[in-house]
């Protein structure tokens, strides 16, 4: 058999090169660093938490397992402001068979280099130029660029209907940070006992949040993702230049807009035995083709951020990469010999396109907007009854069951009595009537989020494990 070849040691090229060799496939993988070079000299590339089916699909194809190592991101809890001061809903529910976690990229490339190594597979290291590209695609039964959302994407033309947004919608930043615990006793002003994902929604400003997070090291840290809208009061990132800078804006942020979830953070550090603990940039979100065309005319197949990539504000990119890796490694083995040529790799990126970008795309383009009324309509409703609140946050881990929910109206108030047994109109006027008594308190006293108590960080869950 005529080799499979992929070009990038990101998460998702490497675990699609791990699925295909388990399964027996003849695999060699290019990349521009070495697994060292991957896990010590480069930032992770997002936090990358993912839900329940994505994690699924790691270990079906054979990746490691990291669920024992460190905390659950066990549920998920928001805080929306309407504005920057105005308090008004929050809510949170436990993700139970949706939990997921975490886990740095720069392990995940680290251990499956090693994995494949171990394998007896190639793997090369060396940055693939266009020339070398058309050689590799030349020689190999397929060709599959997980560059990135630079290296090679260029070659897969960007599909401007499906793309939507032709510019960044945030600008984006990141910094790690220990000394918040992550034994469930941080955050006691939201789910007590849990470890979250702690969001910040602000209207006009931008999305401040938080991520329990598996260090590369083994140890549990947090990730503080800040999305800005350009121009608003979080924009604070475009001259930060290293980690101190970062660490220094990241709390300024949270001292000043996020007041309630303080407490819990007060003794953060950054890590400064990992200078490349954080990031920041911006990119216009985008949907490229699955095949590309080589200057020597060769065909070649997109995968990760290299055909997709997402603002990060619903945390899908990580995880799409992941379902795309299993579709692919499925239709590659029903395959069974025959060519992997043009007319299947668009036929398998379309279904894959169909199946889970479409739905996932328009579930982060609607937080990426103002909420819709009917946005709104499901906001109220699950602030006031905790039955709707499992059924909402679970849709992170299948972001296409949120439709039609989350955008008409009908199924809106279909999917209310579902859930709570009771008319629509009446759990969204109870919702409403507890907003009006939140901007009533936040008139009154300032203040209508629950502030968290201050927490002694406890020792990381795990001890950090050698490199
Ligand atoms: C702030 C932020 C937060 C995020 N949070 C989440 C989240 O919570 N959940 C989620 O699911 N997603 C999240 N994401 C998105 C997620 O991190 C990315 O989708 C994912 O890491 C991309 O992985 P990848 O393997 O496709 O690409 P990459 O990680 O970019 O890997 C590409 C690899 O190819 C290599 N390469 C490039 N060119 C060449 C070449 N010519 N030759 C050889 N090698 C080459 C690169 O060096 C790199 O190692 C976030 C993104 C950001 C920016």
């Amino acid at each position: 058999m005529k080799q499979i070849s992929i070009i990038g040691a990101g998460h998702a090229g490497t675990l699609l090169a791990v699925g295909l060799v388990n399964a027996g496939y003849d695999v060699q993988l290019f990349s521009d660093k070495d697994a060292e070079g991957i896990r010590d000299q480069t930032s992770p590339t997002g936090t990358a938490a993912i839900f329940a089916d994505s994690v699924a699909t790691e270990l079906r194809l054979g990746a490691a397992d990291y669920s024992g190592q460190g905390a659950p991101m066990d549920a998920i809890h928001l805080f929306f402001s309407p504005k920057v001061g105005q308090e008004l809903i929050g809510f949170g529910s436990a993700l139970e068979e949706a939990t997921g976690l975490a886990t740095d990229v720069r392990l995940k490339s680290y251990d499956r280099m090693k994995q494949l190594e171990s394998f007896g597979s190639e793997v090369h290291v060396e940055t693939v130029s266009m020339d070398r590209l058309d050689e590799i695609a030349d020689e190999s039964a397929l060709t599959v660029v997980a560059t990135g959302k630079g290296g090679f994407s260029s070659l897969f033309p960007r599909d401007e209907k499906r793309s939507v947004y032709n510019a960044p919608q945030r600008k984006l930043a990141m910094v790690l940070v220990r000394g918040i615990a992550s034994d469930g006793s941080a955050f006691s002003n939201r789910l007590p006992g849990m470890t979250p994902v702690c969001f910040n929604l602000f209207g006009g400003a931008g999305e401040i949040f938080w991520v329990p997070f598996l260090h590369k090291s083994g140890e549990m840290v947090w990730s503080l993702v800040f999305e800005a809208r350009a121009g608003g009061p979080f924009d604070r990132w475009d001259d930060v230049t290293n980690i101190h800078e970062a660490f220094a804006t990241a709390q300024s942020l949270i001292k000043e807009f996020v007041p309630w979830d303080w407490p819990s953070m007060k003794d953060m550090e950054p890590l400064l035995d990992d200078p490349f603990s954080w990031l920041k940039g911006s990119f216009a979100p985008s949907v490229r083709t699955g095949s590309g065309v080589t200057p020597g005319g060769h065909v070649v197949m997109s995968l990760g951020d290299t055909s997709v990539s997402y603002d990060p504000i619903c945390g899908q990119g990580a995880g799409s990469g992941i379902r795309q890796g299993g579709q692919y490694f499925d239709a590659i083995l029903a395959r069974s010999g025959r060519p992997l040529d043009r007319e299947w790799i668009d036929g398998v990126f379309e279904k894959f396109y169909s199946s889970h970008v479409e739905g996932t795309y328009r579930f982060t383009n609607t937080f990426l907007e103002p909420l819709t009324s009917t946005g709104v309509r499901v906001m109220t409703a699950a602030f006031a009854d905790p039955r709707l609140r499992g059924p909402l946050l679970k849709s992170f881990n299948r972001p296409s069951t949120a439709f039609p929910w989350l955008s008409e109206r009908k199924d809106t108030d279909a999917w209310i009595k579902t859930h709570t047994g009771r008319s629509a109109s009446s759990v969204v006027a109870r919702g409403n009537a507890k907003a009006l008594g939140a901007m009533i308190k936040n008139t009154l006293t300032g203040a209508n989020f629950p502030r968290a108590e201050a927490t002694v960080p406890k020792p990381a869950l795990l001890a950090s494990r050698p490199l």
